[in-house]
C-alpha cells in the first residue's frame, strides 16, 4: 500500500473522523453488564486470579471445571473485559506463535505439535461459546493476508508453500481472485487461510466468560487492584487495594493474568513492554458500499507488512480497521489519555481510503487504543514464581484473543505441578530475552521501528539492526 501520512486521503480522512466518538465500539453495548462490587476487608480462596482478561477469566472457569471442590476469586482492577480482550480486532487465530513464520523460526521442531494444540484451543473456544449460549459473533471466516507491495507477494507465496508441506490448506490468491473476494485497487494477491481464524466480539466474549465464571462458582470482585503478593505459611497473600479501601486475601495458589500491566513480580519488569495500537470502526455500508468491494466472505483481513494493518466486517456490517503504528511511551507509561492518538488515528484513516478508495465519504463512528504486552518472541511465555505457588503467562504481543485460553491451561498445567504434553514444549520452558532498561529500552524501540518502515519502503530489505536481532532471536511487533 502506499504510504499516504498527508497523501491524497488525509482531507477525507480527516472529515471522515470528523464525529467519530472517542470510545470502545464493542464496549459501547447495551449488553455491557454492570460492574460487580469491589472487595473489601479480607477474604481467602484455594485460587485466586489476578486480572479479569481472557486469560484470568479461562484461568478461573477452567480451575473450577478441573477442580470443583476448590474455591476460585477473581481479582479486576477495572472491570473484565476493559482492557485488551474488550478492545481487540477480535482475530481468534489458531496459532500460538504469533503466526506461522514466527513460530518455524523458533521453534521448527515443535511446530506441528504447537500448531495442532493451537488448532484444539480454538476449536475448544468455538465450542465453549456455543455450550454455553455466549453470543458474541463468533465466526469461523478464516483469514486472507493481502500483499500490497511486490517483494510481499514473493514472501506470501513462498510462505504459502512452507504452511503447505506443513499440513495447512492454504492458498495464493492472484490479484484477481484477491480482488473478487475484496476489492482493493492496492491488492496483489493474497495468502487464503480458510481454517486458522474466527472473529469474534471481543468484549462479548469476556462477559460471556465472566458470566460463565459466576455461574460455575467463582467469585468476582472488579474495582480491585492486587498491590502485592508474598509467601505466608503454605500459600500466598495478597494486598489489594479498591473503592472501598484495602483488603488482604489469604490464597492457596495465585495465577497472574495482567498481561501489559505493571507485573506483580520484580522479574518480570524487563520481560514485557506496553505497546499502543489503535483501531477505527466505520458506521454501517450501505447497501451500494458494500457492493463495491464484495468481500461475501466476510474474511479477517491483515496485509503482509512489518507495520500491518488488520480488519475486518462486523455484524451489521461496519468495518473495523486498525494497527499500523505501534506506540511504545518512555518509561512503560501506561495512561488512559494514550488511548487516543489523533496522529495515528488520521494515518489509520488515510490509509482506509487508500485501500478502499470506493468508500470515500464513509464516517467512522468510533476510534481508540488499548495496550498489548510486547515479547521480544512476539508469543507468550510462561513461568513459575514463589516456590510454585504462583503462575504467570504473559506476552501474547498482538495475538492472545485465542492464545489466552491455551496460557490459562498452562498455568492450572504449573500451579498442579503437573506435567503435561503442554509444560514439556520447550515454548513453554524457554522464556524470551529481556528488553533493556530505560533509556536504552525506547531508543532500541525508536530504532526498530524505524527500520521496519525503512524495510516496508524499500522492498522489505532488512538493514544491519532488524539483522542483528533477527540473529539473537529479539524483535518488536504488535
Ligand atoms: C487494539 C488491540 C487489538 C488487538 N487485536 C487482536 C486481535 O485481533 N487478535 C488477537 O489475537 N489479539 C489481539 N490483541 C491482543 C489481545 O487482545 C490480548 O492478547 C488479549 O486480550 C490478552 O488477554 P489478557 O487477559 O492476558 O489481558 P487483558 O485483557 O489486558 O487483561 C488483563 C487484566 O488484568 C487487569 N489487571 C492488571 N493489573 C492488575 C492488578 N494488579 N490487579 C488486578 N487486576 C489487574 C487489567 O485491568 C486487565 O483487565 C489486540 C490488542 C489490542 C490492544
Amino acid at each position: 500500500m502506499t504510504r499516504t501520512g498527508a497523501a491524497p486521503g488525509a482531507a477525507a480522512a480527516r472529515t471522515a473522523l470528523a464525529d467519530a466518538a472517542p470510545a470502545v465500539y464493542w464496549l459501547d453495548d447495551p449488553a455491557r453488564p454492570e460492574a460487580l462490587p469491589p472487595l473489601s476487608g479480607h477474604a481467602a480462596a484455594d485460587l485466586v486470579v489476578v486480572g479479569g482478561g481472557y486469560t484470568g477469566l479461562w484461568t478461573a472457569l477452567l480451575a473450577r471445571q478441573r477442580h470443583p471442590g476448590r474455591s476460585v476469586l477473581l481479582l479486576e482492577a477495572d472491570v473484565c473485559g476493559s482492557q485488551a480482550s474488550g478492545r481487540n480486532g477480535g482475530f481468534a487465530a489458531a496459532s500460538l506463535t504469533h503466526g506461522f513464520s514466527n513460530g518455524m523460526e523458533r521453534w521448527p521442531d515443535e511446530l506441528a505439535r504447537l500448531d495442532r494444540l493451537g488448532v484444539e484451543n480454538l476449536t475448544e473456544i468455538g465450542r465453549t461459546v456455543a455450550d454455553l449460549g455466549i453470543d458474541c459473533g463468533w465466526e469461523q471466516t478464516g483469514e486472507l493476508t493481502v500483499a500490497t507491495a511486490a517483494h510481499q507477494l514473493t514472501e506470501l507465496t513462498e510462505l504459502a508453500g512452507e504452511m503447505r508441506s506443513a499440513g495447512h490448506d492454504v492458498e495464493m490468491l492472484d490479484a484477481e481472485a484477491t480482488r473478487a473476494r475484496l476489492d482493493s485497487p492496492t491488492y496483489l494477491g493474497a495468502l487464503s487461510d480458510p481454517h486458522g481464524t474466527a472473529l469474534v466480539e471481543p468484549a462479548r466474549l469476556a462477559w460471556g466468560l465472566r458470566r460463565a465464571c459466576r455461574d460455575a462458582g467463582v467469585t468476582v470482585h472488579e474495582g480491585t487492584r492486587v498491590t502485592g503478593l508474598s509467601k505466608a505459611g503454605g500459600g500466598v497473600r495478597l494486598t489489594t487495594d479498591g473503592a472501598d479501601g484495602p483488603g488482604t486475601v489469604t490464597a492457596g495458589r495465585v495465577a497472574l493474568a495482567t498481561n501489559a500491566f505493571p507485573p506483580l513480580l520484580r522479574r518480570l519488569r524487563l520481560m514485557t513492554v506496553p505497546v499502543y495500537d489503535y483501531v477505527l470502526m466505520t458506521e454501517p455500508l450501505s447497501a451500494e458500499q458494500r457492493a463495491a468491494i464484495g468481500w461475501a466472505g466476510r474474511e479477517g483481513v491483515g496485509d503482509a507488512a512489518n507495520q500491518f494493518h488488520y480488519y475486518r466486517l462486523t455484524r451489521d456490517g461496519r468495518i473495523l480497521w486498525g494497527g499500523y503504528d505501534a506506540i511504545y511511551h518512555y518509561g512503560s507509561r501506561i495512561d488512559r489519555t494514550l488511548e487516543q492518538r489523533d496522529a495515528t488515528h488520521r494515518l489509520l484513516a488515510a490509509h482506509f481510503f487508500t485501500t478502499f478508495p470506493q468508500l470515500e465519504g464513509l464516517r467512522f463512528t468510533h476510534r481508540w487504543g488499548g495496550v498489548i504486552d510486547t515479547c521480544t518472541r512476539f508469543s507468550a511465555f510462561f513461568g513459575r514464581a514463589l516456590d510454585g505457588r504462583a503462575a504467570y503467562a504473559l506476552g501474547y504481543t498482538g495475538l492472545g484473543v485465542a492464545a489466552s485460553r491455551f496460557g490459562a491451561q498452562v498455568m492450572l498445567d504449573h500451579l498442579d505441578g503437573a506435567d503435561t504434553e503442554r509444560t514439556r514444549l520447550r515454548m513453554v520452558r524457554q522464556r524470551p530475552l529481556p528488553f533493556p532498561p530505560e533509556p536504552a529500552r525506547s531508543a532500541g524501540v525508536a530504532l526498530t521501528r524505524w527500520s521496519l518502515d525503512r524495510a516496508d519502503r524499500h522492498d522489505g530489505r532488512r538493514n544491519a539492526w532488524l539483522r542483528m536481532l533477527d540473529r539473537l532471536g529479539m524483535g518488536f511487533d504488535s
